[in-house]
């Protein structure tokens, strides 16, 4: 797919420029307020009972309108509809809401739009491993126009848990281990669903989920507890449905999880204290699919009906599936239970946004307004993402990039190279795999002859544990010139409840590496994966090694772009990979605990001599057998060129209060080709009232250099910069000295200083 397509401008743009991480725009908060007056006076017409149904949200029925349904919105007992994406029966649902029921109250038609819609972008881990918001902003402005083509006008996304432990199924979901990042790029996507004027065709409400603490579950195992001490859950989790709020998102989904003993969905805390009174949020509150009910499998409380109280107490407006609010609230209210301005607030929150919407004005979908879902321009936008998504870990004596030229035969083998579906990842409801373009497809392309590459599927599924294929795929080899092996999960070993405890490649995979290793050619590994694998048996067995995650509908076409050098791969992890899975939660933003490892200091199992005595001398935090550092750090990827970092300068040694600093660096492209890189700055607070990380994301930047070409990077240093909240849980920043680094992974070393000053 070429450029054609995209006007060159936005190409370029997409594709190279420097993106500074902007806050997105708020408009549609102050869109909310617009409506207050309509919203009361609207509230003043309805019976207990209808605003009890717009707190309903239930299952469509699949391309059809059963009776029972069709019963319920005329009565006014439905607020929204969920999975229903047959734009006909969308439109006759939202026909009997507007012509049928009493108050013409349009309906939320939600779906778990996660990563596209037909057309299917990376998975939001590898979008994030882009650092590119408008990539990811793009990705999420096309899906919101393929979404409304089916009737949609509110998804489930983005996903804005904080997670640092790549067991859990849904990191694939994530945006990574990092708040900053996922700050920026979770305003990054709201912008794209809901532009800045959500009203417009083709626009959807967007939803922060989960909140809060969800990427926290115990061992990663799904919708397990979770126990975070206020003092990190507002330095770390927090941290992105903040930005989400103040970018403007029209609803957040309450977490399945447990918070230190009260589940999120009844977490008053959470949804009335930090969400209504700190952060003055103004949109709409929906529970996870049955997580209302579930307050009772919890042990919160004792049947549904206490849960329903729980909940809408706390502050859930809308519960999604099941029915405790239809069953039980009336009664509540009318025994005086339940104060009837509590369920006034909810269904305000509620119609506030679908007034915000514009869907009293515009119920139904006008397809003939949007583009075809699938359109090149579509496409385009997915093979960008994948593209920016490649994370180059390893290249051995400059393997890569292949010349097509001059390698006569590659062997593709492996499970992954040519499966349309499998490359999608998961979430992907409405992914047409139909529109997807896979490796060895694109493999082919780029060769023109097709008999130059030999392709071996080699296993079955990622899990088998078969060795049956491994004889031909060797034999392809060692009769090529150049292997490309595609490994890692299939889709369905990540998202919801898909979580792994060891989290290697599974099935037979080390095996076949190392097989194909004995042909002796060079080796080149293409690992599309939901989530952080550990890979230490399989990285000195291949040349080369690509981290692509699931790169959606498009990854062909990028992989293809990269292994042959049209584009230099610019992705950076937005997660640490682990050695072990015993090392897990392993982060680079961790704290420095009394006795850090340093070279110096660690002792390796093997170097520990015979009979040595117990001695907490000396002794640091670390594995033993493990070490104390990860497989690749966060922030880390290699290019086809060398990126050297130079001059660090801070504008002043010293800063006043409220005052904003520039530190810059050098960065020069000391190689032979034009590439991308994301400059990355870190800071420290060395000393806090409460003890800080390490180091801590606090900017990033894409830049294009052409070969020789050198640029100063600057970023400004703001006070929210070096705010952090102390252990009176206030938002506050310290004099004291700061350390920053600039660089291409959160391990680099080019440091600078300065010192924050009282007055
Ligand atoms: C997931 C949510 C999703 C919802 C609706 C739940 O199981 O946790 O993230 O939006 O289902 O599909």
């Amino acid at each position: 797919m070429k450029s054609a397509w995209l006007s060159a401008p936005l190409l370029a743009w997409l594709l190279v420029t420097t993106v500074n991480p902007d806050t997105a725009c708020a408009s549609f908060a102050a869109e909310l307020e617009r409506h207050d007056g309509a919203v009361q006076s609207l509230l003043q017409r309805m019976t207990l009972e209808e605003k009890i149904g717009q707190m309903q949200q239930l299952n469509g029925a699949g391309g059809s309108v059963p009776d029972s349904l069709r019963e319920a919105i005329a009565a006014g007992r439905v607020g929204s509809i969920l999975n229903e994406v047959d734009i006909k029966a969308v439109n006759e649902l939202q026909r009997i809401a507007v012509e049928e029921s009493r108050l013409g109250i349009p309906l939320l038609i939600g779906r778990d739009v996660i990563h596209g819609f037909h057309t299917v972008l990376p998975i939001p881990l590898g979008q994030a491993a882009t650092w590119n918001p408008e990539i990811v902003r793009e990705g999420s402005r096309m899906a919101a126009l393929e979404a409304a083509t089916a009737g949609i006008n509110w998804t489930f996304a983005p996903m804005i848990d904080v997670t640092r432990d790549p067991r859990w199924g849904r990191i694939a979901e994530s945006y990574g281990e990092d708040p900053y990042l996922h700050g920026v790029l979770g305003a990054a996507s709201i912008r794209g669903f809901q532009g800045d004027d959500a009203s417009q065709p083709g626009r959807i409400a967007a939803c922060a989920k989960h909140f809060a603490g969800y990427g926290a579950s115990e061992s990663g195992r799904d919708y397990n507890t979770t126990n975070i001490p206020e003092n990190e859950l507002r330095n770390v989790y927090l941290l992105p449905f903040r930005a989400a709020v103040e970018a403007g998102v029209a609803s957040l989904m309450t977490s399945f999880s447990d918070l230190d003993g009260v589940p999120a969905t009844a977490n008053e805390f959470l949804l009335r204290q930090v969400l209504r009174e700190e952060w003055g949020f103004r949109g709409l509150v929906v529970s996870d699919w049955a997580s209302i009910e579930q307050l009772s499998i919890h042990g919160l409380t004792a049947d549904d009906r206490e849960s329903a109280l729980a909940a809408v107490s706390a502050g859930v407006d809308m519960e999604m599936a099941t029915e405790t609010y239809a069953r039980h609230l009336a009664q509540a209210v009318q025994s005086g239970e339940l104060e009837a301005a509590v369920i006034d607030e909810r269904v305000g929150n509620i119609l506030r946004v679908k007034f915000a919407l514009g869907l009293f004005d515009r119920p139904y979908t006008d397809t003939s307004r949007l583009p075809p879902t699938g359109n090149p321009e579509h496409l385009e936008i997915a093979r960008l993402a994948a593209l920016q998504s490649l994370v180059l870990l390893e290249n051995r004596g400059t393997t890569l990039p292949l010349d097509a030229a001059s390698t006569g035969t590659i062997a593709v083998i492996g499970p992954l190279a040519d499966d349309p579906y499998e490359q999608l990842g998961t979430w992907i409801f409405d992914g047409d795999p139909g529109l997807s373009r896979t490796p060895l497809q694109a493999i082919r392309e780029t060769l023109g002859d097709a008999s130059r590459v030999r392709h071996v599927r080699a296993m079955d599924t990622t899990r088998s544990r078969s060795t049956g294929g491994f004889a031909e795929a060797v034999e392809a080899a060692a009769a090529a010139d150049a292997v490309v092996v595609f490994l890692g999960e299939e889709s369905i070993l990540s998202g919801e409840a898909h979580s792994r405890a060891d989290i290697s490649l599974p099935g037979n995979q080390a095996d076949l590496v190392a097989a194909l290793r004995q042909a002796g050619k060079p080796l080149v590994a293409v690992v599309m994966a939901g989530r952080p694998l550990t890979l230490a048996n399989v990285v000195d067995q291949v040349d080369a090694l690509l981290f692509a995650w699931h790169p959606g509908s498009m990854g062909g076409p990028a992989i293809a772009d990269v292994l042959f050098g049209r584009e230099a791969p610019s992705g950076k992890l937005p997660v640490t990979f682990p050695r072990m899975v015993g090392q897990v939660p392993i982060y680079y933003a961790h704290k420095n605990t009394g006795k850090p490892a340093t070279p110096e200091t660690y002792q390796h199992i093997d170097d520990i001599p015979r009979g040595m005595p117990q001695s907490s001398s000396g002794w640091v935090s670390s594995h033993l057998d493990a070490g104390y550092t990860p497989q690749y750090p966060f922030g880390y990827g290699l290019s086809y060129t060398e990126f050297r970092y130079s001059d660090i300068a801070v504008s002043s040694p010293v800063a006043l209060p409220g005052e904003t600093l520039t530190v810059s660096a050098r960065v020069t492209n000391a190689g032979d080709v034009a590439a991308t890189e994301v400059v990355q700055l870190y800071v420290r607070d060395l000393v806090g009232n409460v003890t800080r990380p390490v180091k801590e994301l606090k900017g990033f930047q894409r830049i294009r250099l052409q070969p020789g070409e050198g640029r100063t990077v600057e970023f400004a240093i703001g006070p929210d910069d070096l705010a952090f909240y102390d252990r009176n849980m206030s938002l506050t920043t310290e004099p004291g000295e700061f350390h920053v680094w600039i660089g291409g992974s959160s391990e680099s070393d080019l440091r600078t200083s300065f010192t924050l000053v009282d007055k």
